[in-house]
C-alpha cells in the first residue's frame, strides 16, 4: 500500500538524517522532496503546500536544527502532520437508531455493494448486530441479484423489491421490513453512476431526505485519485454525509485520495476496503497510515 509514496518520502528524509550538520537550507530541501512525493501520490498542490508549511513552522519552532536527532524529529513532526491531515481522532459509525439506518452513496462501481456486505458482516460478528441489507438500485437488476449474492455469503437477510422502480419506496419499506423482524440495522445500498451527474444526486438527495438515516457513508475508489475527492465533493455538497469509505487500498493505488479527503470534504474517512473479499474490511485509522506511509 502507498509502496511508491513510502519509497519518496524515506528517501527525502534521509537526506537529512545522513547530514552530519542540519541546516536551515537542508531542512527546506527535504521539505521540497516531501512536497514533490506528495504531487507524486496525486495530493492536491494546495494541501501538499500547506503540508510542508506547517511542518517547517514546526520545525523552526522546535529548534529542529539544534535537537539531539533532528532527522528522527522531522521524521516524527512529518508523521504527526500525516496523521492529522487525515483525520486525527477515530470515529465510529453512528448505529443509535432503533433501527438504525446506514445509507451507502458513490459512484458506480466504487464498491458500495461489496461494502455494504462487508460492514453488515462486520457488524454481524464484530457488534452483535442483526443486520438487513436493501437492494435499491432500481436500474441495474445485476445489482439486486449482486446484493442477494453477497448476503447469502454471509449469511445476512437481503431486503429487494424487483418491481418497483422507487427507491425512495423501496428504502421506506426495507425500514419498515427490519422493524417487524427484530433486524436493528438497516444498510441501504443505493445506485450509482459512472460520473456524477443531476439525475443520481437527486435521487439519492430524496432517499436520503425521505428516510433521515443515522449515517450516511460516501463510499470512493482510492485508485481514482484527485478525482475521488472531487466526487467526495460533490456528494458531500448534497449529502452533508458523515464519513468515507475509501475502497480498493489493496490497488496500485497512490495514496492521494486517502490523504487529501479528509482535509477537503472536512469528513473522517471511516473504514477502507483492502481486498474483493467479505473480510477485506478494517477501521480506519489514522495514526497507524501514517505510521504505514513512513515505515
Ligand atoms: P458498486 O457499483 O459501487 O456497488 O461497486 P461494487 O461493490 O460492485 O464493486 C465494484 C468492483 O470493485 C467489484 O468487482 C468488486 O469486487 C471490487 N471491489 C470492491 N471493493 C474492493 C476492494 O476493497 N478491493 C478490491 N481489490 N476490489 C474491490
Amino acid at each position: 500500500m502507498f509502496d511508491n509514496l513510502s519509497e519518496k518520502l524515506d528517501k527525502a528524509l534521509h537526506v537529512l538524517k545522513g547530514h552530519g550538520q542540519i541546516t536551515e537550507i537542508n531542512v527546506a530541501e527535504t521539505l521540497k522532496e516531501v512536497r514533490r512525493a506528495l504531487l507524486d501520490a496525486d495530493v492536491n498542490f494546495k494541501i501538499a503546500k500547506e503540508f510542508t508549511n506547517t511542518v517547517k513552522e514546526k520545525a523552526l519552532g522546535q529548534d529542529v536544527l539544534t535537537a539531539l536527532q533532528p532527522g528522527q524529529l522531522m521524521v516524527k513532526l512529518v508523521k504527526d502532520e500525516l496523521t492529522q491531515l487525515m483525520g486525527g481522532d477515530v470515529e465510529g459509525i453512528n448505529l443509535s437508531g432503533d433501527p438504525s439506518v446506514v445509507l451507502m452513496s458513490g459512484l458506480q462501481g466504487s464498491g458500495k455493494t461489496t461494502f455494504s456486505g462487508k460492514l453488515a458482516s462486520y457488524l454481524k460478528t464484530k457488534k452483535t448486530k442483526k443486520p438487513l441489507l436493501v437492494a435499491c438500485d432500481v436500474y441495474r437488476p445485476a445489482a439486486v441479484d449482486q446484493l442477494h449474492v453477497v448476503g447469502d455469503q454471509i449469511g445476512v437477510e437481503v431486503f429487494s423489491d424487483r418491481g418497483n422502480t422507487d427507491p425512495v419506496a423501496i428504502s421506506k419499506a426495507g425500514i419498515a421490513y427490519a422493524k417487524a423482524n427484530g433486524h436493528n440495522v438497516v444498510i441501504i445500498d443505493t445506485a450509482g453512476r459512472l460520473a456524477v451527474d443531476e439525475e443520481m444526486m437527486n435521487e439519492i438527495a430524496n432517499i436520503h431526505k425521505a428516510i433521515n438515516p443515522q449515517e450516511t457513508l460516501f463510499v470512493v475508489d482510492a485508485m481514482t485519485g484527485q478525482d475521488a475527492v472531487n466526487t467526495a465533493k460533490a456528494f458531500n455538497d448534497i449529502l452533508n454525509f458523515d464519513g468515507v469509505i475509501l475502497t480498493k487500498l489493496d490497488g496500485d493505488t497512490r495514496g492521494g485520495a486517502a490523504i487529501s479527503i479528509k482535509s477537503v470534504v472536512n469528513k473522517p474517512i471511516k473504514f477502507i476496503g483492502t481486498g474483493e473479499k467479505m473480510d477485506a474490511i478494517d477501521v480506519f485509522y489514522p495514526a497507524r497510515m501514517a505510521e504505514r506511509i513512513l515505515g
